[in-house]
């Protein structure tokens, strides 16, 4: 089964996907699902991650406490109220919750075959079974700061293939602020050293 570094793939959506076939466009390597063709569209307009704060840090994989101790999401900055739209076709499945004794806060889950969405501290604004397209909204962003003191708002979003959780963020169809902000210093820095190259010339 050939292994793929799925950061520099062409996404192309086509669900559902299926792991059995292996011919299938999905293949499994050292934990990682690799998917070429999951595209997740931002669920905020002009989507920020939440990056660190006093509180942590909202990438996949970032350390926690508890059982697991890393992360299983990826954390959107979206102040209270703020609509969060799906980030791909699917049915609304359920409404999770994120802690079992808080009844604050609240989320939706959302499958497209093997695909499967979960946000976190978002109050749904549709119905379980509820057909969605992309960009349908499907919620309103509640209020983490009330909890964690100090914590950048935000939600959070799980994704996961075949019931295995992956790193939703290589998947997002427009790239985030930080990643656009790294291109241009590399583009800076690379124009400095061709004028430099250039002046030694002169
Ligand atoms: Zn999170």
């Amino acid at each position: 089964m050939p292994a793929f570094n799925n950061t520099n793939i062409e996404l192309i959506p086509d669900f559902p996907y299926d792991l059995g076939d292996p011919n299938s466009l999905l293949f499994q390597t050292d934990q990682t699902i690799l998917t070429t063709n999951l595209n997740l569209q931002e669920i905020v307009p002009n989507q920020k991650e939440r990056g660190c704060d006093s509180r942590g840090c909202g990438h996949f994989g970032a350390p926690r406490g508890g059982v697991d101790g890393a992360h299983q999401g990826f954390d959107i900055i979206a102040t209270p109220g703020t609509k969060i739209y799906s980030p791909i076709d699917g049915v609304v499945e359920r409404f999770p919750i994120p802690y079992p004794d808080d009844p604050n806060y609240s989320g939706i889950e959302i499958r497209n075959g093997n695909v499967k969405i979960k946000i976190f501290y978002a109050s749904a604004t549709v119905q379980i079974g509820q057909n969605l397209k992309t960009g349908d909204p499907i919620a309103i962003a509640q209020d983490i700061s009330a909890k964690y003191d100090g914590i950048t708002q935000h939600v959070h979003i799980e994704v996961y293939v075949n019931d295995i959780v992956i790193d939703p963020e290589p998947h997002f169809t427009r790239k985030f602020k930080r990643n656009n902000a790294q291109l241009f210093l590399g583009l800076g820095f690379g124009l400095i050293v061709v004028a430099v190259g250039i002046k030694e010339f002169l």
